[in-house]
């Protein structure tokens, strides 16, 4: 069975790199009838926070993507690392350190001063004598000293790390006995089942460490696939200006989940030249041996374009009920089909939509003034006040063609053009001279509120 995993460190918020990788796991798992599963790794006191793992539960949530078991949060496992630390140090595969600062300094300097690389010197590595007083060990992995270790990726190919080039007996727990971010990586790995590790190439290196403690421990090895980062339109490595932002941003700014999805599977990874995925097709068609080799571009209009497409076909009960994130409550509005199918092909976002369906449900408080110079002329008010007086006169008028033949009823009486009415209705109907049509914006707010409207844009502008 295929177990994936998300592992973030709730150091800051989700972001849409992590995002990706999160969402590229889970499809592979999906794909596979197998497990997604969710790690927080939280074992930097100094740097975690609570709202952090919070905020990456609720991107979570409100993206649909769940895990198959139960959470597991690092913090709370010192005792199972503790327990494969000693077993590393019986079996001889890992050692204290008892290296003061002041020594490690000089040895860094030293190095330095003589251009070679910076690295332990493995003087601890086979000591048999008497530890030296007052020093509290760190302990390091035996880590092998020539030969090289490779990295068999499933995006980049095999990736070849020489053991003396790279590679030093890193430190697995700290003085204090805190477990170091590789070694736990790799125990989690395993304990968790996890069989194939999909994260950014930005763990690339991490890797061969990570590799030395499977050994070690005589753990299965994962597949990898390393994927390659997200950059901007000039190249770069994606900043917060350029949308780098928390997920929830982006619910803010009114992307739906499935837009945002669909936007992130094709960074970095294509299916022929399809552009729209649901989720179910995401899920049939992910491999992440199909995951590009180079960076992808992030593209703020293709995200846009994919979510215009995504309102204009959701349900109007999907929009309904996205939109009361915005404050907007159309669940028992009689004409919200008609409101919607209206408004949701002229938004790019559910902002956007909002914005629009508050344009028509809340009469206008202030009336453009160009519009009015150039609508409330000559006889406007007349053809206002005879359009009022037939709705008024009028049986019920519901639908939007109930309004439009009044509409005409007024045009053939008054023997005027379309035109004459349609500007200072609209005018007085929503304050400016664009929106949807005025048939639809009358059947939405209903008689009473039509003949208000009118009365109201009269008084105001007379
Ligand atoms: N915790 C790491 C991060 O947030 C990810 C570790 C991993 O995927 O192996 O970058």
């Amino acid at each position: 069975m295929v177990v994936t995993r998300f592992a973030p460190s709730p150091t800051g918020y989700l972001h849409i790199g992590g995002l990706r990788t999160a969402l590229f796991s889970y499809l592979w798992a999906k794909k596979n009838g197998g497990k997604f599963l969710l790690r927080i790794e939280d074992t930097d006191k100094a740097r975690n926070s609570e709202e952090a793992a919070q905020a990456i539960l609720d991107a979570f949530e409100w993206l649909g993507l769940k895990s198959d078991g139960e959470i597991i949060y690092q913090s709370k496992r010192d005792d199972i690392y503790a327990k494969y630390i000693k077993q590393l140090l019986d079996d001889g595969k890992a050692y204290k350190c008892y290296m003061s600062k002041e020594e490690l300094t000089e040895l860094r300097e030293t190095q330095m001063a003589n251009k070679q690389r910076t690295m332990y010197d493995g003087r601890y590595r086979d000591f048999e004598g008497t530890p030296p007083q007052g020093v509290e060990p760190v302990i390091r992995i035996k880590a092998p000293m020539s030969g090289e270790i490779i990295v068999r990726d499933g995006v980049k190919g095999d990736v070849k790390f020489q053991a003396e080039d790279i590679l030093d007996d890193f430190v697995i727990a700290r003085a204090d006995g805190s477990p170091t971010y590789n070694l736990v990586v790799a125990i989690d790995d395993y304990l968790m089942g996890v069989n194939e590790v999909i994260r950014g190439d930005d763990h690339l290196s991490n890797t061969p460490k990570q590799i030395i403690i499977y050994e070690a421990l005589g753990f299965d090895m994962p597949s990898f696939y390393h994927v390659p980062m997200i950059h901007n339109s000039g190249g770069k490595k994606l900043s917060k200006r350029d949308g780098a932002t928390d997920v929830m941003a982006y619910k803010e700014m009114g992307y739906t989940p499935a837009a945002l999805l669909n936007f992130l599977v094709r960074l970095g990874w294509s299916h022929g030249d399809q552009e729209i995925f649901s989720m179910d097709e995401m899920k049939t068609l992910f491999n992440p041996q199909d995951i590009n080799k180079s960076a992808s571009i992030y593209n703020t209009e293709k995200l846009d374009w994919l979510n215009s497409h995504y309102i204009k076909n959701s349900s109007n009960d999907e929009l309904t009920n996205l939109l009361t994130d915005f404050g907007i409550l159309l669940t028992s509005h009689d004409k919200k089909e008609i409101l919607l199918d209206a408004l949701k092909e002229r938004a790019k976002t559910l902002k956007e939509l909002a914005t629009l369906v508050l344009e028509v449900t809340s009469a206008p408080t202030s009336y453009d003034e160009k519009a009015v110079k150039k609508a409330f002329k000559g006889d406007a008010f007349e053809v206002l006040n005879a359009f009022g007086a037939k709705v008024s006169a009028s049986d019920a008028p519901k639908l939007p063609l109930d309004y439009h033949a009044l509409m005409e009823s007024v045009v053939s009486e008054m023997e005027i053009g379309f035109g004459k009415i349609g500007q200072p209705l609209r005018l007085a109907l929503l304050g400016k001279l664009s929106g949807p049509g005025l048939d639809v914006v009358m059947s939405v707010i209903g008689k009473e509120e039509t003949m208000l409207r009118i009365e109201k844009a009269i008084l105001a502008n007379s």
